[in-house]
């Protein structure tokens, strides 16, 4: 541990000379300094962690750190927000990588992926009307095909004799 060391001989040649107040002020700083920096190392790890975590855990059942379902619910309320962002923008979005898509494009121009244009609302109980009508309809024609009574054959043949 060679910082330590250093450190060592620092502090001990301070006490057998009898350096200024002045270069007391400095070392301690600079060891704050040294601290600060760690502390933040400790954060930043800390965080990577608590990340590595979520992504090896989010899917636990009754986890026992509600934080995993507050990231959750932060990241739905994320995704609705940007859709709402969107939607006062008019903004297409591709369904695979996220990126704006032009109006009238059919893919992706960061992807390529197919960008299907939002197809105008067909009104199902009208279909299933018509096709009610239909068979109706059938039955009807069903009717008129049936056979034609002779009786008007016979009047003919009486009127020619
Ligand atoms: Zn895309």
């Amino acid at each position: 541990m060679a910082f330590f060391d250093k450190l060592g001989n620092t502090i001990s040649a301070a006490g057998k000379t009898g350096l200024s107040k002045a270069k007391e002020i400095k070392d301690t700083a600079r060891i704050a300094l040294d601290i600060q920096e760690r502390e933040g190392a400790i954060r930043k790890l800390y965080q990577d962690l608590g990340q590595a975590y979520y992504h090896a855990h989010k899917d636990d059942e009754n986890s026992e750190y509600t934080q995993i379902d507050e990231i959750k619910a932060a990241f739905e309320e994320i995704g609705e927000l940007k859709a709402a962002k969107d939607g006062i923008r008019g903004i297409r979005r591709c369904p695979e990588c996220g990126a704006a898509v032009a109006d009238d494009a059919n893919f992706c121009s960061s992807c390529g992926a197919k960008c299907e244009k939002p197809e105008p609302e067909v009104y199902e109980g009208e279909v299933v009307d018509s096709e009610e009508e239909a068979d109706e309809e059938t039955a009807e024609s069903e009717e008129e095909d049936a056979p034609v009574e002779e009786e008007a054959f016979e009047d003919e043949e009486k009127t020619e004799e």
